[in-house]
C-alpha cells in the first residue's frame, strides 16, 4: 500500500517552519536527530579489521509515543531536543518518522499500515 493522502497532507502540515522535516534524518553512515539534526547514530570501527557498525552516540535518546488508539511508537532523538519537548515537536517526530517510512517503502522496503498511522493522535511520550 502507497502512502495514503491523509498521511502525506499530514506531514505537510508538520513541514510548515521546518521544511526538511523527515527528509534526511536516516543516512548510510548515522542517523540524526529529526528536530535539529545533530547525529545520534554513526558507522563506528569495531577495532576488529575493517569492521563498522552503526553505534549510539552521547547523543541518543529513545522516545516512546503513545496514541489514541491504544498503540505505541518508539523512536530516536537527541536527547536536547527530548527534554521539554512540546506536543508540536512530538507531532513533527512523529511525521518525520512517517516520512522516512515512505522513503523506505519507496525503495522497497515493505509496506506501511498507512490507514492506522495516518489517523492515530499521540496522547503521551516519555523517554525511554
Ligand atoms: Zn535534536
Amino acid at each position: 500500500m502507497r502512502i495514503t493522502g491523509k498521511a502525506r497532507a499530514r506531514i505537510a502540515r508538520a513541514r510548515r517552519g521546518r521544511p526538511n522535516l523527515g527528509r534526511n534524518t536516516i543516512q548510510k553512515r548515522k542517523v540524526l536527530c529529526p528536530l535539529c539534526e545533530v547525529p545520534v547514530r554513526s558507522l563506528a570501527r569495531t577495532g576488529v579489521g575493517d569492521e563498522v557498525v552503526m553505534s549510539n552516540l552521547d547523543t541518543y535518546q529513545v522516545v516512546m509515543f503513545e496514541f489514541d488508539d491504544g498503540s505505541a511508537h518508539q523512536t530516536v532523538m537527541c536527547k536536547e531536543c527530548s527534554t521539554g519537548m512540546t506536543d508540536d515537536d512530538a507531532e513533527a517526530v512523529y511525521m518525520a518518522n512517517l516520512a522516512e517510512f515512505e522513503q523506505i517503502e519507496n525503495n522497497g522496503g515493505g509496506e506501511a499500515p498507512w490507514h492506522l498511522y495516518e489517523s492515530r493522535e499521540i496522547t503521551k511520550f516519555f523517554k525511554e
